[in-house]
């Protein structure tokens, strides 16, 4: 079955001096356990698609569901976790201190039964050891590691990643989307996952959805399955 289905999604921002159409018209189906990556330039509509998903833009048009439920329903249940290209990472708690936040601020006290615990989920990014350094003693790499790892607490079923690499440098980032991959394979999550380079999304997706440059004329399309050996 699905994890999350789009159905003709429309989202137009009106502000005081104009509209913007963000996506229109998109249709897209992942299924449960399935990588998806959103390919396309800057401003098409990437980011605004996968915070539709994550119930924090609401359409103007279009059906989402999310594990058959609807996004808001979705994100009450705790189904998702957002990874962002900063790893936006508390500078004065350790790596393992981060990891257990959503603990804390999020209203949930205990892990689900069976939900790996904060420090296996560093462990499962590579980060064995480095539970209680702070952010400032890590690489950019093992920051946005400890940031998945933050996204993974509690065990969504679906992982949210806008451009989470964007911002490191190109072995670094290589690195990150085959361990990316090998987390993928052990969690079962399913994945969304933006980017505007088309070397990641081939390579970790095993579908690509292309955005059009221009979703405001344009609203061509289409979703690719990549073939694997
Ligand atoms: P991408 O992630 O592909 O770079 P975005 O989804 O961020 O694209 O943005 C798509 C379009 O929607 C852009 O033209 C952007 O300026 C516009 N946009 C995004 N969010 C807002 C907002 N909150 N208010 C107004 N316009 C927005
Ligand atoms: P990543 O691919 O996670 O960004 P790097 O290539 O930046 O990792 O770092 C490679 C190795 O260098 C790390 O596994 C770690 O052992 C070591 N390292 C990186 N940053 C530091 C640091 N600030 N202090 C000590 N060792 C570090």
């Amino acid at each position: 079955s699905a994890a999350v289905e789009c159905r003709g999604v429309t989202v137009r921002f009106v502000t005081d001096r104009r509209t913007v159409t963000a996506l229109r018209d998109v249709s897209m189906a992942v299924e449960a356990g399935g990588f998806l990556s959103l390919l396309g330039p800057s401003g098409c509509g990437k980011s605004t698609l996968l915070r539709v998903v994550a119930d924090l833009v609401k359409p103007s048009a279009g059906d989402v569901s999310v594990f058959g439920m609807a996004p808001a329903a979705a994100r009450a249940a705790r189904t998702l976790g957002f990874v962002f290209q900063d790893a936006a990472l508390l500078p004065w708690r350790t790596a393992l201190q981060n990891v257990e936040l959503p603990l804390e601020v999020g209203g949930r006290r205990e892990l689900p039964k069976g939900a790996p615990t904060p420090r296996e989920l560093l462990k499962l990014v590579g980060l064995e050891g480095w539970e209680n350094s702070f952010p400032h003693e890590l690489s950019g790499g093992m920051r946005q590691r400890v940031s998945i790892a933050r996204a993974l607490l509690g065990g969504p079923r679906l992982l949210l990643m806008d451009e989470p690499f964007g911002a490191l440098d190109e072995i670094t980032r290589d690195r990150l989307n085959e361990e990316l991959r090998r987390v993928w394979q052990e969690t079962g999550t399913t994945i969304l996952f933006v980017t505007h380079s088309v070397y990641e999304a081939v390579f970790l997706g095993e579908q690509v959805l292309v955005l059009a440059a221009n979703p405001g004329r344009n609203a061509a399309l289409v979703t690719v399955d990549l073939p694997r050996d």
